[in-house]
């Protein structure tokens, strides 16, 4: 067996398993494009022209890599999955996909090349920004439950709202994700667009919210 280096890093094994559709998996054996890559033990793999590849736990990333929540591929459109996947999700210890972190309020896809020496993927001249319009996740503001009863409850995160939605906007259309907030007393829930939450929020966030909900 050759020397091996063992490449370890998260953020390769993340570009590989999701910018390559043509990495297989079958009987033990991976197939990067045409060169046949040997499984050593559950997590090495080594190249058939033994320039060393070993990357960690490659097994089980290509077994579950991320994907978009079920309801947000619906409102995404298909040309903007890949990249909004790539940028928002990884795979957690658990084998669990969960959102990176320190998110930012907007995103952009990444653009087309200056040259192309093939016959480009449409995907990146048709992509829409995305606005992730999670002020709790984000910046950990103090939202009140707006039931009286409760006295003050603060809101907590209760994880990413199931829907994305589409906002057209004067120049262009952008996607918007969500979160939910959630009162521990009474157990009602808030989405973050919500009245509720937004009528709470200090001007300079507030202001970062310009979407008029015409569908709810
Ligand atoms: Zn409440």
């Amino acid at each position: 067996m050759h020397s091996v280096d063992r490449l370890t890093i998260p953020s390769q094994v993340g570009r590989w398993g999701l910018g390559r559709r043509e990495v297989r998996v079958s009987k033990g054996r991976f197939h990067m494009g045409r060169s046949p890559c040997l499984v050593v033990s559950g997590d090495v793999c080594v190249d058939s022209t033994s320039r060393s590849m070993i990357i960690h736990s490659f097994f089980s990333f290509f077994a579950a890599s991320p994907q978009l929540p079920r309801l947000w591929a619906e409102g995404i459109p298909p040309e903007d999955h890949r990249w909004i996947t790539k940028t928002l999700f990884r795979m957690g210890a658990k084998g669990k996909v969960e959102l990176q972190d320190n998110l930012k309020l907007w995103y952009y896809p990444p653009q087309p090349s200056p040259l192309y020496h093939q016959a480009p993927s449409p995907d990146r001249f048709f992509a829409h920004p995305l606005l992730m319009w999670m002020p709790y996740k984000l910046w950990k503001v103090k939202v009140v439950c707006p039931n009286t009863s409760c006295g003050g409850t603060q809101l907590t995160g209760a994880g990413l709202h199931k829907r994305a939605r589409r906002v057209l906007d004067v120049d262009r259309i952008y996607t918007m994700v969500n979160e939910t907030l959630t009162c521990a007393k009474c157990k009602a829930s808030h989405v973050s667009w919500s009245q509720a939450v937004l009528q709470q929020l200090d001007l300079a966030h507030r202001s970062e919210f310009r979407v008029i909900m015409t569908q709810k």
